[in-house]
């Protein structure tokens, strides 16, 4: 294919994808609009900005972060904290925080993301983990086709503290669950057993709907800041959304039992969680158009991308199945070559820790890890699929998908 062949297909894949992306910015302007009510209605001005330093008490911003957060996300509570040092973190720390020796945690969703295994520790023998504490933990497996065995859940409710949710499909082969399915059963969960809590794993989902999980009755969201509620603003942070019972019992976990959300220095980085999720809306938004390219061409170029480029997509994560190691490693290059950090690197698969096979990860960004940013990652395995997700600009993201596309089609056809 020749370099205009390829440029005409991506012109007419971003053309064909024009009623999306519509959509894609109406969203993105209704959920401005409510970040936005919630900054003037809890009176946001620059001395929010200033740090308290020691124990930080009447931390003014800390307190307004809150209270802003909980409207967006239309819940009583809301926990943002630059010392959650990461999603898993505030996982954790909710788990912890809701669950007493002898209690069963039951996992809605299959399996819960990797990074919760050892705090689960139902595979390994962590001597931290909940079962070390002995608390149970319950898998409702997905049915087949990746949705919730609302049978197998119901039966399986007795018992149960806390009811999981993991929303986003993580690194898995199965859909995001929509927020309207989750809506659904959240009620029926209340009406069934109204005393349990209930829990999602909101990470790459946020601004992704017009409702968070926290709307619908869910009484903990959990994410991490360099995702997307942290607009690509934020250098490290998590937070946790929902009920006053649930948020208070996690503060006090996250801190001390007495102390709860009442302390914790910011070190000025209370700034950089106002404006990441000032600008969340608009990022996510970003990332849902680089995700969406890159499906509607990859799919053109003839190959199984999931979700497709006209399914419902509640979450950040685009996967594209290669099927032949080097165009695994060209387009990761590709997306690595085109970033704006780190460009002149070249990944290439290596072992990592927990993961049975070699892993290959593309991140040119900014802030470590984060994956709000442009970033592509696989396993070197059958069908060597990739994962894409984030974009800080539409504009950059297009640059490095089309790279991406350029080295893999140089790699041979599907
Ligand atoms: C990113 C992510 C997490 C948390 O990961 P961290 O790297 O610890 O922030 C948890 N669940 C899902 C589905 C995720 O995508």
């Amino acid at each position: 294919m020749t370099e205009t062949e390829l440029c005409t297909l991506a012109d007419q894949a971003e053309s064909a994808l024009s009623e999306r992306f519509l959509a894609i910015d109406r969203r993105a302007r209704a959920l401005t609009e409510r970040v936005l009510c919630a900054f003037q209605a809890e009176r946001v001005d620059s001395a929010c900005f200033d740090s308290v330093s020691g124990y930080g008490y009447d931390d003014r911003g800390r307190e307004t972060l809150d209270r802003v957060y909980a409207r967006v996300f239309e819940c009583e509570k809301a926990l943002v904290r630059h010392h959650f040092v990461s999603g898993t973190h505030a996982l954790a720390v909710a788990l912890f925080a809701l669950l007493r020796p002898g209690d069963t945690l039951l996992c809605a969703t299959g399996r819960p993301y990797d990074t919760l295994d050892e705090v689960l520790g139902d595979k390994s023998e962590n001597p931290s983990s909940l079962k070390a504490f002995g608390i149970h933990t319950r898998f409702v497996d997905l049915a087949l086709g990746g949705a919730i065995d609302e049978q197998k859940l119901f039966a399986s409710l007795n018992g149960a503290k806390v009811v999981y949710f993991q929303r986003s499909r993580g690194y898995e082969d199965r859909p995001t669950i929509p927020v309207k399915t989750l809506a659904d059963l959240f009620s029926r969960i209340r009406a069934a057993k109204p005393e349990v809590f209930i829990v999602v794993d909101n990470c790459y989902g946020e601004f992704c709907a017009d409702h968070e999980p926290s709307f619908y009755g869910a009484d903990l969201c959990a994410g991490s800041l360099i995702k997307n509620p942290g607009g690509g603003m934020c250098e490290t942070g998590g937070y946790l959304a929902g009920s006053s019972r649930a948020v208070e019992l996690c503060a006090d976990r996250l801190t001390s039992p007495g102390l709860g959300g009442h302390v914790g220095a910011t070190l000025y980085q209370n700034k950089a969680m106002f404006k990441g999720l000032f600008y969340a809306p608009h990022t996510v938004a970003q990332a849902l158009k680089a995700a969406l390219f890159c499906a509607k061409l990859f799919e053109t170029l003839g190959y199984a991308v999931s979700p497709a480029s006209d399914e419902i997509r509640e979450d950040l994560i685009q996967s594209v199945r290669l099927r032949d190691p080097d165009k695994l490693i060209a387009f990761c290059q590709g997306i690595q070559s085109k970033s704006p950090v780190d460009a002149y690197a070249a990944p290439v698969p290596a072992p990592m820790p927990g993961y049975a096979d070699e892993v290959i990860m593309a991140a040119g960004t900014f802030t470590q890890g984060a994956s709000i940013e442009l970033s592509a990652d696989a396993p070197m395995r059958e069908p060597y699929t990739v994962y894409l997700q984030g974009a800080l600009t539409y504009e950059s993201a297009r640059c490095a998908i089309l790279e991406a596309a350029r080295r893999t089609l140089a790699c041979g056809r599907p």
